[in-house]
């Protein structure tokens, strides 16, 4: 019984499906640089697999230190007394938090600052694979770090991460995030018209996912007006339904399935030069360790 209240747990609703996910890091990796490709090919199946991770976390209900982990995943930005492009919502949490109050804070997502957080720790990783005495573990520790930040950063990247109607609730179009973000995109997986992967200057990470967010909302009411177009005289969400839905929203969801690898790419170069661009070999070598006596 209690397996089944766990496995009942909503966690389909606010991620890009966990077949999105993998398909995006996989995207990603294989857009990396030639300076760093080569340490992340060596556990290509490894990070993709550990990149729908985060999802399972909401599963089983973990916490950290700022809380629920489900909010990691977005930020209603539109749920915040402003309008877009929302400079008047605060980029520091603590700011944000004396802003709205903590409870509503944590309501309306934290994605910005997981995602500034997990980048602290690719960096720290990176600058750990530079030391002379590393441990056998810090490169999978580096590539394990690398899966979770790409998880985030393609979360930015979903419209329905960031705004308060992200499961058509509000507007009677139920179950319109999974439709956008996993059913069209696996019904299309094998024809996607997709731009090059493209690794660009980040900056600062937290804006750099902010401007991720807000470029997200603008996006949604294009896509819950093709829903309703594509809804129209029909009964079922059949193949009609994703033909017609398709016609207007798949170039938007194949915008943003790009500039999400594109993303991640991006992103773990930065850390990666944040880091003082250490050295990634493919393989540890494996001098044998010696003996303390
Ligand atoms: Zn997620």
């Amino acid at each position: 019984m209690m397996a089944a209240v766990v496995l009942a747990a909503p966690v389909s609703i606010r991620a890009w499906g966990m077949d999105v996910h993998r398909f995006l890091t996989k995207r990603a990796l294989d857009g990396l640089p030639s300076d760093v490709k080569p340490f992340f090919d060596a556990r290509r199946d490894f990070i993709v697999e550990h990149s729908a991770d985060p999802d399972l976390w909401r599963v089983v209900g973990l916490k950290s230190d700022l809380g629920d982990e489900d909010p990691n995943h977005f930020l209603d930005i539109d749920a915040l007394d402003d309008v877009p492009p929302f400079t008047h919502v605060p980029h520091d949490w603590k700011a944000f938090v004396a802003k709205y109050g903590a409870e509503r804070a944590n309501k309306a997502g934290r994605l910005p600052w997981r995602a500034e957080e997990m980048y602290g720790r690719l960096v720290a990783a990176f600058r750990d694979m530079g030391r002379p005495n590393r441990s056998a573990y810090v490169a999978d520790n580096a590539r394990y770090i690398s899966a979770v930040l790409a998880h985030y950063i393609e979360d930015a990247h979903v419209p329905f991460h960031a705004v308060q109607n992200y499961d058509g609730q509000e507007t009677n179009q139920h179950g319109i995030h999974s439709r956008f973000e996993t059913e069209l995109v696996l019904r299309n997986l094998q024809t996607l018209k997709l731009t090059p992967v493209a690794v660009r200057p980040v900056g600062n990470v937290r804006e750099f996912v902010f401007g991720a967010i807000v470029e997200s909302q603008s996006l949604v009411a294009d896509v819950l007006r093709a829903d309703r177009l594509a809804t129209e005289g029909r009964a079922v969400y059949d193949d009609g339904y994703y033909a017609a839905f398709g016609s207007r929203a798949l170039p938007i969801a194949e915008k943003r399935l790009s500039d999400a690898a594109s993303a991640v790419a991006s992103v773990i170069v930065a850390a990666w030069t944040d880091a003082g661009k250490p050295a990634l070999p493919a393989q540890e070598s494996k001098s044998p360790a010696r003996i303390r006596r």
